[in-house]
């Protein structure tokens, strides 16, 4: 509750200096920078559901789009409401990420009349979709420009990328501390909700808690958490806790997807306009799921790496948790083939299916106590 007010205020604060905000739900490639260097506030729209959230979009939208998009056209739809601050959103962004993504973010804008922002990602990724996402961005430009009523300048956009990129060399270095993956996973959310403001209050953080140890690691399971992302006020970190274990790595949007993807001090500096720096990043989001054809093989071989540096730390393998929001397609349709291909490796894997419906919360955590006991 505190995380909601604190952000309510920010977000007034944010209005009264004349800033517009513009939503958007957090996957990746929405290229945050560029609202940044106009002046924009980009907001990542990251809240868990719950049952009455989800009900509420049953309006709009028929109950087989995922648990995240239905609670996210809730949040909009029941009044008065926790989450009022989303009246102060200007601007709603309607990107492809996926089908329910593109069929929430429309209906938000067209049921809540909020003006759109439009920004379109291929699927695939080879040279043409490097092309397109370019062509998407200056696009996107445009579009900005004529909300600001001025010229995105280079250098602004520069700036805001070195910005954004100073931020997330803090966060992964926040995610090699060693600490209770539910703290870890409250400050990740909270930095990326409010994005690089938060740096100082990051550093903070990390200073005081480098040199913190997990109280009884030995007796804990860890498990990557990979799949969707564990949005704020969702309770699946604290039920893996609960059955005995820790997620150490959080493989989602809400996590090391984000923050893994960083400019070295050398492309920063290698005088690319920075345009090309950010069709750049694009083409090194080979984990996105917007990398077909290989996004699923890569992502399988980038946890067999950590489990690979895991095993030689711990003599043991890392557990995988598999986290699929109901009707999440992304994840669901290949869980079997993903489940199968790290079970080759030594390492198991639970593919674990759910909404955020309450009733579900005792079938979640005996399912968890079960996968855990499996592990070594
Ligand atoms: S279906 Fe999956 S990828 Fe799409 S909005 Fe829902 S959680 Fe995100």
């Amino acid at each position: 509750m505190t995380l909601l007010s604190d952000f309510s205020l920010f977000l007034q604060e944010k209005k009264q200096e004349d800033v517009k905000i513009a939503a958007f739900l957090a996957h990746d490639n929405i290229p945050e920078e560029m609202m940044d260097a106009c002046g924009i506030f980009p907001f990542r729209m990251m809240f868990g559901g719950n049952e009455e959230l989800m009900n509420a979009s049953h309006d709009y939208l028929p109950p087989s789009t995922c648990a995240f998009t239905q609670s996210s056209i809730g949040l909009f739809a029941i009044k008065p409401s926790k989450y009022q601050f989303l009246d102060l959103v200007d601007y709603f962004i309607v990107s492809n990420h996926c089908v329910s993504d593109i069929c929430a973010s429309e209906t938000i804008t067209k049921y809540f009349n909020i003006p759109r922002l439009n920004f379109y990602v291929s699927y695939t990724k080879n040279e043409n979709s490097e092309k397109y996402f370019r062509l998407e961005l200056e696009d996107f430009k445009r579009q900005l420009e004529d909300i600001t009523k001025s010229k995105l300048a280079d250098d602004k956009l520069y700036g805001s990328i070195k910005k954004y990129n100073k931020f997330k060399q803090k966060l992964l270095e926040l995610n090699s501390l060693n600490l209770i993956g539910s703290k870890k996973l409250h400050i990740i959310q909270e930095a990326m909700l409010f994005g690089p403001s938060y740096y100082d209050k990051l550093t903070d953080f990390i200073e005081s808690n480098r040199d913190k140890q997990i109280h009884q690691a030995d007796t804990l399971k860890n498990v990557i958490l990979t799949g969707c992302s564990v949005f704020i006020s969702d309770y699946l970190v604290d039920s893996i806790e609960d059955a005995g274990g820790n997620v150490c790595f959080f493989d989602t949007w809400i996590g090391s997807h984000y923050y893994s993807q960083i400019f070295s001090e050398d492309e920063l500096n290698s005088n690319l306009n920075p345009y090309d720096l950010l069709v750049q990043r694009y083409k090194k989001n080979f984990l996105s799921d917007h990398s077909v054809p290989n996004f699923l093989d890569n992502k399988i071989a980038q946890l067999v790496k950590i489990n690979n540096s895991y095993k030689k730390k711990h003599d043991k393998n890392v557990g995988v948790i598999n986290h699929i929001i109901k009707f999440c397609d992304h994840f669901s349709m290949l869980s079997s083939y993903f489940k199968e291909k790290l079970q080759k490796e030594g390492i198991k894997v639970l593919n674990l299916e759910r909404d955020y419906s309450g009733g579900n919360r005792g079938q979640i955590s005996t399912r968890i106590e079960a996968y855990l006991e499996m592990l070594e």
